[in-house]
């Protein structure tokens, strides 16, 4: 959310961003509409006043006034309450339609974001690691999978639909591997690694950011219509919600979670493997600090980082991409994706997503903290993915595969899976 103070004195601009984002909201409308709810909290206020002024002479002058007098006066209290009546359920409608549309609102983006429509917009920043070359035909993930027992799709599907998996025997081994290397790396980063509630309350999505433009995403438990979470960002924020934190040095959090998403939207697209699946799981950067543009993008870089040096250990070669306007959630103001190479889909695919928002989730969150001179402020919130897999185990099983469908692990992740160089078919 952004002060209503900064789209009043931008509303241009805002607009313009919206725009940019694909977002449909007015940005007229909505000072319209804040100018109703001021307008009618005024009113409001003056109508109550004057009430209270007419009861409270009529308490007085009851005993010496011309009955006349009394019952004329207890005549306009009570039309001034009827009138109050209406116009306080005027407000409450005013306040709604307000709210409803300043949770449109994007955030403002940062200076050096492209604009642009599509991923295909995006910018790519730098490129790293040299793409394998095979002298064989190179299996994809999928018939790795099959061929070392470790990724069973025709079970997963069998059991829970399209878009569902199982992972056996190293295949199950590599996904826990991955994640606690993820983890170890945060840590020593110190990152605080928290369990998480991936059931939560709608107000946890609304405050996070992620709704009402992401309601349709989402897994609703039918029966006390709470949420299955698509990221652990939302209970890692939603921690310090209605707090007033200690940023003195910044709050680094991690979790490792299941993401539930139903990826509504995506029919058709990415169905052949484990790219695109509705439960994934996925160790999760989340940093909370002051309100200083230049910290913030400092920690930023840090936790990109974060995520090239877990690559940089698996040996994979990726790309960094700055992500356009038009493929921007309305909550970032800048956003890098890390995308990795994966030899089957001749392409770099998304394997990271690196986002800073300033304080547009904190505000919606009302995450604060007391800066040097004792003001309440707003946060500024980053997050980042560590790792996410199964998508990770694509580039990992396709570039390390040899010949004969050997997988070479590299050195980083050998210590958690038994020390395992190569897996064999
Ligand atoms: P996001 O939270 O949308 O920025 O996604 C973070 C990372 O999670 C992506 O870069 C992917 O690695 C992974 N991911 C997102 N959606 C899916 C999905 N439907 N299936 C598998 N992995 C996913």
């Amino acid at each position: 959310m952004l002060d209503i103070k900064q789209i009043r004195e931008n509303p241009e601009r805002i607009q313009a961003i919206a725009d940019q984002k694909g977002i449909e909201v007015s940005i007229p409308e909505l000072l319209r509409r804040d100018d109703d709810r001021r307008l009618l909290r005024r009113r409001i206020e003056e109508l109550r006043q004057e009430r209270n002024r007419q009861s409270e002479e009529i308490a007085r002058l009851v005993k010496r006034d011309s009955r006349e007098n009394t019952e004329r006066k207890k005549r306009r209290v009570k039309e001034l309450n009827g009138r109050l009546r209406a116009l306080e359920a005027d407000c409450r409608e005013a306040e709604r339609e307000y709210r409803r549309l300043m949770m449109l609102v994007p955030n403002i983006v940062s200076p050096d974001t492209p604009i642009g429509r599509s991923d295909a917009d995006n910018v790519e920043l730098k490129r790293v690691g040299g793409l394998p070359s095979f002298a064989f035909e190179p299996r994809d993930h999928v018939a790795l999978g099959e061929l070392h027992r470790m990724i069973d799709i025709p079970r997963g599907v069998k059991t829970a639909g399209s878009r569902h998996y199982y992972l056996t025997g190293a295949g199950a081994l590599l996904h826990r591997a991955v994640q606690q290397l993820a983890l170890d790396l945060l840590t020593a980063g110190g990152f605080r690694l928290l369990e998480v509630p991936l059931m939560v309350r709608g107000e946890a999505l609304t405050n996070t950011g992620f709704f009402p433009l992401g309601e349709s995403q989402t897994y609703r438990m039918a029966e006390d219509g709470k949420w299955l979470v698509g990221t652990s960002e939302v209970p890692l924020v939603s921690y310090y919600s209605g707090e007033i934190v200690d940023v003195s040095e910044p709050i680094r959090l991690a979790a490792v979670s299941m993401c539930f998403r139903n990826e509504v939207g995506s029919a058709g697209r990415d169905v052949h493997g484990l790219y695109r699946v509705h439960q994934f799981s996925k160790v999760e950067q989340v940093v909370i600090c002051e309100d200083n543009l230049e910290l913030s993008e400092r920690l930023f870089d840090e936790i990109t980082r974060n995520a090239e040096q877990l690559l940089q250990l698996l040996e994979l070669p990726y790309r960094v991409m700055a992500v356009c306007t038009g493929d921007m959630s309305q909550k970032t103001y800048k956003q890098v994706d890390i995308e990795t190479w994966m030899p089957s889909r001749r392409a770099y695919g998304e394997t990271h997503s690196s986002s800073n928002l300033l304080d547009f989730q904190a505000r919606r969150s009302n995450i604060r903290y007391r800066d040097a001179e004792g003001r309440v402020r707003f946060c500024h919130t980053l997050n980042n993915t560590a790792v996410a897999s199964p998508r990770i185990l694509i580039p990992l099983l396709e570039n390390h595969q040899e010949e004969d469908g050997s997988i070479r692990i590299p050195p980083a992740l050998r210590k958690y899976i038994n020390g395992i160089e190569y897996l064999r078919p």
